[in-house]
């Protein structure tokens, strides 16, 4: 037999390499950010156009090239940021490996133009798949344009494996957030297909923060400073009444390089203990800073991993600082039982004028529920509600009873946010349940008795499943009615998620919720479908949030789904929730009369039996 080895042509092994740099236009973005600021630029420019699949320029005011270098930055291992292997561990610049500007050339159309402030005329290179298709002399600014056009346009199958220009956007603009929080002192202008997205002046960190989160993040940010010998930090955590059920606003920066560590980012879990709900996550944008020797960020290609010599020392120490801020600002103890709720105006209250008060009945009232628990003061976003008084007509479930999510198995969740004290109301047992069918156990399950056996219900996953199904059918049926708010309701929110829930317009819409404001930032809510408690609907939109973060929809039918299962999994009864007799028995009845009774939205079991063979054979 012959041999069979082949060294792999040039243009092959090039989009090879280049298949691992980049993944996406976002790669793109991110590797001429950091070169733009690797040159030292004050000020810099983000063009992208169609998600970055058309165009992905950007523009630096940095030191620029000379002819002979400009030629060379698209040579694989091309690069004047270090010499010799020792460099690697004395890294100040972002880039190292030389091979960002190659790859990109391998799968792209690049136009290069560059100029050093020395020289009175600058270069212009175009490349088309590794192909230098001219290099001239040109007239240009100071410092180097590059722009990329066709990303992929030689490897048809990874351009069709682009998301859609959502999804693609929202990558793009994470690597954005990224570079521009960790140099508040360099400028940026980010535009999309025309329209600004973002306009950065150089600020301090501060304002940085704020100017990407939107000016009501100002309020909640607790500085964080401590200097030791082996590390210092800067920055801020977010108060704890703002945590996000999403982890989207968490960063740590290592020597101005963006990094995930869940290892670090359990120090500060650590010190937030005992004040988040569960499946909140605390907002954090910190600094930290430490010698260059005692770190190494070559352990992963897209470098947002590094390993530290000393883990366990930067762990106490990040830990303690923030829990020190958090006490010194008065976070720790928001145990604030005392606050009155009436106290607590809305923020689309505030330029309001007074109005007459209005008389409300509420019909569903019972004075034998349990109606112990003060109000919430703000929910996980931080906007700030009157909780209502039970709402009547949802379900006939929810009569006498509070959407509270009071969960049994988060031990703090009494402690941080609610005041809801646990004992049950003396009456709770109910004497007229005479002909009880069903009860409830551990105000998780209720356990009622068959023919043949036993039931056993899991109430969240049961009410999930019956909620799913009447979401679904308003959404794909649309006739839901929406129930028209007295005030409309203003929510807060980051460009990347309005564009989710602008994304989700009309399903939401058709499910009962209506709008007359849908910016960047603000999204004005006039009406809820109907029965939807106004307290609830920042955190269904928190959650819709995460879920669509999480698993991003790619056709109108799978976000009516997914839109059905996070206001589902939002609305749904919590374990932990007592329900009386009737309750037990509504659950029940609409559970069996789902189309699938047997799995929630989430393809879990909502109940199991036990045949009385199966009873008899635990008496053995
Ligand atoms: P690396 O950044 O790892 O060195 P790149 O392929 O990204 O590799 O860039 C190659 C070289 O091209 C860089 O080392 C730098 O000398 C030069 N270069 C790239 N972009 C710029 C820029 N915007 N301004 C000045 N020089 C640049
Ligand atoms: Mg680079």
């Amino acid at each position: 037999m012959t041999d069979i080895i082949q060294l792999l042509p040039d243009h092959v092994a090039n989009q090879i390499a280049a298949g691992e740099v980049v993944q996406r236009p976002a790669s793109v973005v991110k590797e001429l950010l950091e070169n733009a600021i690797d040159a030292e630029a004050t000020e810099i420019k983000l063009i992208i156009k169609d998600a970055g699949k058309t165009l992905v320029q950007v523009i630096d005011n940095g030191k620029g090239m000379s002819v002979t270098d400009a030629r060379l930055s698209f040579e694989r291992h091309a690069t004047s940021k270090i010499k010799s292997a020792e460099d690697l561990f004395q890294l100040n610049t972002k880039g190292f490996r030389g091979e960002a500007l190659a790859s990109i050339a391998a799968i792209a159309h690049v136009e290069l133009k560059t100029k050093r402030p020395e020289d009175e005329l600058g270069t212009a290179i175009e490349i088309e798949g590794s192909q230098v298709k001219s290099q001239d002399v040109s007239v240009t600014p100071t410092g180097t344009s590059v722009a990329v056009k066709n990303l992929f346009f030689n490897i048809p199958a990874r351009r069709n494996f682009l998301k859609s220009d959502t999804v693609e956007l929202r990558h793009i603009t994470d690597e954005f957030h990224r570079v521009a929080l960790a140099h508040p002192n360099i400028a940026f202008v980010f535009y999309h297909n025309g329209g600004e997205l973002f306009h950065l002046q150089q600020e301090n960190y501060r304002q940085r923060v704020v100017h990407i989160f939107g000016s009501r993040t100002n309020e909640k940010l607790v500085p964080v400073e401590e200097e030791t010998e082996v590390l210092k930090i800067s920055g801020f955590v977010g108060k704890p009444e703002y945590s996000k059920k999403t982890r989207s606003e968490q960063f740590f920066f290592v020597n101005q390089r963006f990094i995930k560590s869940p290892y670090l980012n359990h120090a500060i879990s650590a010190a937030f203990e005992g004040l988040l709900k569960t499946g909140y996550h605390p907002s954090y944008f910190l600094n930290l800073t430490v010698d260059p020797k005692t770190i190494d960020i070559n352990i992963h290609p897209t470098k947002t991993e590094i390993k530290f010599d000393d883990e366990h020392t930067l762990y106490a120490i990040l830990r303690s600082a923030v829990k020190h801020s958090l006490g010194q600002f008065n976070i720790a103890p928001v145990l604030d039982f005392e606050h009155q709720s009436s106290l607590n105006t809305p923020y689309s209250y505030k330029d309001k004028a007074g109005k007459a008060p209005t008389i409300e009945v509420d019909r569903s009232f019972n004075p034998f529920a349990d109606d112990t628990e003060n109000p919430k003061k703000t929910t996980s976003s931080g906007h700030t509600h009157f909780k209502k008084a039970p709402v009547a007509n949802w379900e006939s479930l929810y009569v006498g009873l509070e959407s509270r999510e009071n969960n049994p198995d988060d031990e703090f969740s009494a402690v941080s946010f609610e005041s809801d004290p646990k004992t049950e109301s003396i009456f709770s047992g109910d004497a007229v349940e005479a002909n009880k069918t069903t009860f409830q156990l551990q105000q998780k399950y209720i356990v009622s008795t068959l023919k043949s056996g036993m039931l056993i219900i899991n109430q969240n996953r049961a009410h999930q499943r019956v909620l799913y199904e009447n979401f679904l059918k308003h959404v794909t049926i649309k006739e839901a009615t929406s129930q028209q708010l007295l005030f409309p309701l203003q929510l807060h929110f980051t460009p990347n998620e309005s564009k989710i829930i602008k994304d989700l317009k009309t399903n939401l819409e058709h499910t009962g919720f209506a709008f007359s404001e849908l910016s960047e930032t603000d999204i004005t809510i006039t009406g809820v479908p109907v029965g939807v408690p106004e307290s609830e609907v920042s955190s269904i939109f928190g959650q819709l949030i995460s879920d669509v973060e999480n698993d991003v929809p790619d056709t109108n039918f799978s976000a009516a789904d997914l839109l059905a299962k996070s206001m589902a999994k939002s609305l749904a009864i919590k374990s932990g929730q007592a329900l009386n007799h009737t309750e037990q028995e509504h659950l029940v009845n609409s559970l069996f009369a789902c189309k699938e009774p047997n799995m929630s939205p989430t393809n879990k079991p909502t109940f199991i039996t036990m045949s009385v063979d199966d009873i008899e054979k635990k008496f053995m």
